[in-house]
Order: structure tokens, then C-alpha cells, then sequence
């Protein structure tokens, strides 16, 4: 074993760690109170090297950063701050019972100031998340205090809030229901529950990137103004919110929704829609509540999906003058008429 010795430095960042690493290294020893910037624990974490703090304390060792005197020390022990730090433990441990984030899965930030955004920390359940666990970064995801380093998802939260000045709070989870929207890359419809309809309505499906990366974060921009759910492909979901437990409502509603979508279809009949002069009564229902949705600038005719068609779940709205209530027959001779005209035009070029 090869131990690399930084114990007296105070802020261990990549820099210190690719000009003291050799390739057989395999130990750090750092300082009990010794800060280790994310970009540093994630090289650490590549070349399975294991950090060990002082001469007693074990790898996993918990240290509280000691914060300065100043405007950062007062924003973050500020009661505001500390009722924050509660309200996301208390949220994470909701996450957790309701099996939205698995292992070290999830996380939860909440903007506190104009540049400073309290977040939870990389690879920490988020069942067993405490006060002191939390740190400080600033919009760039520089972490400003905290005793374990944030997580490397921070950066998409911090795209959330630069594009979003309403966004003060952002959750990340993996609720199986939604992710398995997700990874088939569908889109739940519009227009059968109202409560989904007025708390969250369309969503949003972004990209796949590696998690973790800038690519990633910056998957979710283009949709994050009119969405507060984002279903991130092959991933998960995010939901921001004007607080922490809001958006952890966002993630609950969805979830659900897709859930129920999930029963429903098993069901074999198609869902039955509410018609779109009701869904322009929920959306007015949400503009006065401040949420956001791509419908608000819509015709009431464009605010539904069509109908669902066992084996499709996520369909185009329906083409404005269609009668908005079509039955079963109707659809069929609607199939009927369109699959003859297509055969007979296959069979005259032939
Ligand atoms: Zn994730």
C-alpha cells in the first residue's frame, strides 16, 4: 500500500492529488478537518484510492469544515439556513420510505441566497441525511462550507435556478413508475387526472447524458421554464418548486400519476379524457397558482392528448376541429377508412 500524505493541507482539490498520485497509490491521508473538493473525492473514487483522516480516524470518518466568520458563516447557520437543512433531512427521509432513491440515489438543494444554494452531499443515503451533513456552493457549484462534499448532480439543480429565477428549491429521484416513463421515453398524456393536470400537467422528456457531467446538467435547460418536472431519459426525474417539500409533492404526483396510467392500461380499455373546455378551467386554476405550463399560450382545442390506443402511451394533441369525443367505433372507421386508402395506394403503384 501507498499512502500519500496531505495532512497539512487544509482544501485538497484534483490539482494537489494528479501532482502526488502515483499509479500505485492506493491511500490519502488528510487532515481531520481538511476539506476535499468534489472534483478531487471523484479522481479519488476513479483510482480507488481510499482517504483516511488523522491517525485514528476511519476512511468514512465524518468532519465538520469550520466556517470563518462572515457573510457565508451567517447565511448558513442563519435560521432560515437551519430550518432548511431540517426541511430537506425531512424530505429525504420522505424520498427514501416511498423507494424514490435507492443506495446514495437522489438529491435535494434549495436556493438561500442570490449566489448560494444549500445541497446535499455526494454518496450519503438520503434516509440517514442530517443537519450537518449539508454544505454550501455557490451558482458555479464551487462548494463555500459544509462537511462532505456536494453531490456531482448539483450542477443540474444550479442550471434549474439560472434559468428559473421562481425556482428555489430542487429534488432528483428515481420513483420506479416515472423512470420507467423515462427509459421507454414516453411521455404521460394530458387531460385524465386533475390533479396531475393542475400541479404538473405536460412534462417534459430531456435527453440521456452520463449523470454527474456538465452534458448532463445542461440537458434539462431547454425545458425547465415551462416545466416543473423534467423526466430525464433513461435516468430519472427532477422537479423544482418554490420550496424543498413542494418538490417532493411534484415528485409524488407523478409518480403516482405514472403509476396509475401503468393499472389503468392494465386494464385493457382505453383511458377515458376529460374534454379540453375542462382542462382550460384546471390550467386557469394553475396560472393563478403561479405554476408553470406550455398550455397557458395555447387554444383550448390544443390542451388534450388524443385518446390512448392500447400499446401507445404518448400521443400529439388532437388536431383542432376533431370532434373531441370520438367512441370506439368511430376511431375504428377512422382506422379502416385510413389503412384502405394506404393499401390503395400501394397496390396503384405497383
Ligand atoms: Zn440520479
Amino acid at each position: 500500500m501507498k499512502s500519500i500524505d496531505l495532512t497539512q493541507e487544509k482544501v485538497v482539490t484534483l490539482g494537489d492529488l494528479t501532482g502526488a498520485a502515483q499509479a500505485d497509490t492506493t491511500e490519502l491521508l488528510l487532515g481531520e478537518s481538511a476539506l476535499v473538493t468534489p472534483s478531487a473525492l471523484e479522481f479519488l473514487e476513479q483510482h480507488r484510492i481510499s482517504l483516511r483522516r488523522g491517525a485514528q480516524a476511519p476512511a468514512a470518518a465524518q468532519t465538520v469544515t469550520p466556517i470563518a466568520a462572515g457573510p457565508v458563516h451567517d447565511l448558513f447557520t442563519s435560521p432560515e439556513a437551519e430550518a432548511v437543512k431540517e426541511e430537506i433531512c425531512h424530505v429525504g427521509r420522505k424520498l427514501w420510505q416511498r423507494a424514490y432513491v435507492d443506495g446514495n440515489g437522489g438529491n435535494i438543494s434549495y436556493r438561500i441566497g442570490p449566489n448560494a444554494v444549500i445541497s446535499t452531499p455526494t454518496l450519503m443515503s438520503k434516509a440517514d441525511l442530517q443537519p450537518q451533513d449539508l454544505c454550501l456552493v455557490d451558482l458555479e457549484g464551487k462548494q463555500l462550507v459544509g462537511g462532505r462534499p456536494r453531490t456531482s448532480e448539483i450542477l443540474m439543480h444550479l442550471e434549474i435556478y439560472k434559468e428559473v429565477p421562481e425556482a428555489k428549491a430542487v429534488v432528483h429521484c428515481h420513483p420506479a413508475h416515472a423512470t420507467a416513463y423515462a427509459i421507454t421515453g414516453r411521455v404521460p398524456p394530458t387531460c385524465v387526472i386533475p390533479e396531475f393536470e393542475v400541479f404538473i400537467g405536460k412534462v417534459a422528456l430531456s435527453p440521456y447524458e452520463t449523470p454527474g457531467t456538465p452534458e448532463f446538467a445542461r440537458t434539462v435547460i431547454p425545458f425547465v421554464k415551462n416545466h416543473n418536472t423534467v423526466l430525464l431519459a433513461n435516468h430519472g426525474i427532477v422537479c423544482w418548486a418554490d420550496t424543498v417539500t413542494h418538490a417532493e409533492w411534484y415528485a409524488e404526483v407523478v409518480d403516482t400519476y405514472c403509476w396509475t396510467l401503468m393499472l389503468a392500461a392494465q386494464l385493457g380499455t382505453p383511458l377515458s379524457h376529460f374534454a379540453s373546455d375542462k382542462a382550460a378551467d384546471l390550467l386557469a386554476i394553475k396560472k393563478r397558482l403561479g405554476l408553470p405550463d406550455p398550455r397557458h399560450e395555447s387554444k383550448e382545442c390544443e390542451l388534450c392528448d388524443l385518446p390512448e390506443v392500447p400499446g401507445s402511451i404518448a400521443m400529439q394533441p388532437r388536431p383542432c376541429g376533431l370532434s373531441p369525443s370520438l367512441n370506439r367505433a368511430e376511431i375504428d372507421a377512422i382506422v379502416e377508412a385510413v389503412t384502405d386508402r394506404v393499401v390503395a395506394a400501394l397496390n396503384a403503384r405497383r
